[in-house]
């Protein structure tokens, strides 16, 4: 122990980085090593003189020694009781004045040598000294800024081993992780991705060290040890220095079990208000009809109360209605009853029957046929919601196009206005859920921000693409496009379901 110490105190490697540079350890030792010389070769030597080439190794030695251990200030006491100790000599022995003169010019040009050297020494073991401070501090404050954040963070070294971790990871995890363990290895928590056990490879750290590519937002549940279970949002990258190496990976974890235990009873309250209203407003419905149409109500002012509730109980049914669907997609249980017909006809039959609506001159142009096989109800709600959209997010316009596009084994449906348009960072988000743009003119149009995200769900259910083209204040094309059933699909798909009903005879026939 106490000889460790000691050749940790006598290392200079050890003191890189350390600048409390001592100068009273050269000073003592430089004199101390300086008598034992001088005992040695007044006691021991027969002739002092055999000593000096020794002396001179001896003295560039302590000086580099000094230098690197205790910076220029050591190095230079260490030079400075050299050149005193030669003086010494000079002074002690007998030389004649020729030697005493070479013997000074001797110590002089020695004595400059050693100060450059000292001078060189010491200030590049300062600078290392300060860069590495500098390193250290760096670190320090990492450290602090990791250990504020309001996530979870782990830090891994290229090799997948866990260097830094914060306080909050331990709350989030409900457990300490272990320094100096591996990523992709072994799991340190029981984590699931969509309910399945993740295998060590595949957490996100592990992940981003194989792939090298950075991973955003992947959730994930961690199953704890006191049975607790939390949700996490995941992301992981790596580091990489100026020459695009990879010198470290970082990983933010963020609990969203609070936001996901809201999410859940938000759905569950939408699912049971927007079922506890739809009975109510059924009825109501249909008193308002039975009302319409068989009172016979002659002032006209009551006629249009009345045909101002039924519109509004209309719109309040459609509502209910996209709250039931939005539950039901959450929930799954949205159901499709696929048929064939054609698009091109149930888009004119509701463009018909939309004008009779607005003021809007909806066209309906570059008709083509096509045939599908979708839930005929479905498609029938995304074109009504593109169009009414249309409508309304162009106040002050007149025309709305509606074409129909076939190529290959896909049709295209799209709905073009000239109004209010969406921005290109907004365009993505407004199919997300009760999603609706926020800026001041759009906010205010009237809405929920459902019907995008219920058209969004129905298209891929139908294994089509669902997108918009916007420009701002110079209008939207919102497109969506549905695979078609082509003639000779189409004959064999009868076929085979004939197949399954005619006699083998008429199947000859048939093929
Ligand atoms: P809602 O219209 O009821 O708010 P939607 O889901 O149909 O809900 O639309 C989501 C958001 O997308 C809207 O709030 C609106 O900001 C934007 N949007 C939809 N259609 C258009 C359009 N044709 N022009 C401009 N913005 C639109």
């Amino acid at each position: 122990m106490i000889v460790g110490r000691l050749l940790e105190y006598l290392n200079p490697i050890a003191h890189l980085g350390k600048k409390n540079y001592s100068y009273f350890f050269p000073a003592i030792t430089t004199i101390i090593i300086y008598a034992c010389i001088e005992a040695i070769a007044q006691i021991v030597l027969s002739d002092p003189n055999d000593i000096g080439i020794y002396v001179i190794f001896v003295s560039i030695v302590l000086i580099i020694y000094f230098s690197f251990r205790d910076g220029v200030r050591g190095g230079l006491i260490a030079s400075s009781l050299t050149i005193v100790y030669y003086f010494f000599i000079l002074s002690t022995h007998l030389y004649t004045t020729s030697e005493m003169i070479a013997g000074i010019e001797a110590t002089l040009i020695l004595g400059f040598f050693y100060y450059l050297l000292a001078g060189i020494i010491g200030w590049l073991k300062q600078t290392i000294d300060t860069l590495i401070e500098n390193e250290a501090n760096e670190r320090k404050r990492l450290q602090k800024i990791v250990q504020q954040l309001p996530v979870g963070v782990i830090i891994t070294d290229k090799n997948g081993r866990i260097v830094l971790t914060n306080k909050q990871l331990e709350v989030v995890l409900g457990e300490k992780v272990p320094l100096g363990f591996v990523v992709g290895k072994e799991s340190f928590m029981d984590a699931r991705y969509k309910d399945k056990p993740l295998h060590p490879s595949q957490t996100p750290l592990a992940q981003v060290l194989q792939t090298k590519k950075s991973m955003i937002k992947k959730e994930i549940t961690i199953y704890r040890k006191d049975k607790k279970n939390v949700h996490v949002l995941v992301n992981a990258s790596t580091i990489k220095n100026n020459n695009g190496t990879i010198i470290a990976a970082v990983s933010i974890i963020d609990d969203i079990t609070h936001k996901k235990e809201l999410e859940i009873r938000k759905d569950d309250f939408v699912n049971m208000a927007s079922h506890e209203l739809k009975t109510p407003i059924t009825s109501l419905r249909l008193y308002v009809d039975v009302l319409s149409k068989y009172s016979r109500i002659t002032d006209t002012r009551k006629k249009n109360i009345i045909e101002s509730i039924q519109s509004q109980t209309e719109r309040l049914q459609g509502l209910v209605n996209d709250l039931l669907d939005v539950s039901r997609l959450q929930t799954g249980k949205l159901h499709y009853k696929k048929e064939e017909f054609r698009i091109d006809q149930l888009i004119e039959e509701i463009v018909a029957d939309l004008q009779a609506t607005t003021e809007h001159e909806l066209l309906f142009v570059s008709k083509k046929k096509a045939l599908v096989l979708a839930d005929r109800f479905r498609i029938y709600q995304v074109i009504v919601n593109f169009i009414t959209n249309a409508i309304k997010y162009s106040p002050e316009q007149e025309k709305i196009i509606v074409r129909l596009m076939v190529s290959g084994d896909t049709v295209t449906v799209s709905v073009q206005d000239f109004g209010i348009g969406v921005s290109k960072d907004q365009q993505k988000k407004i199919f997300d859920r009760l999603y609706q743009v926020t800026d001041s003119h759009a906010r205010t149009f009237p809405g929920l921000g459902m019907g995008l995200y219920i058209s969004k769900a129905i298209i891929k259910k139908h294994n089509g693409s669902i997108w918009v083209e916007s420009i701002p204040e110079k209008g939207s094309t919102f497109y969506f496009s549905l695979p078609i059933v082509r003639k000779k699909e189409r004959a064999t798909a009868t076929a085979k379901r004939r197949t399954i009903r005619v006699v083998p005879s008429r199947l000859y026939e048939k093929n």
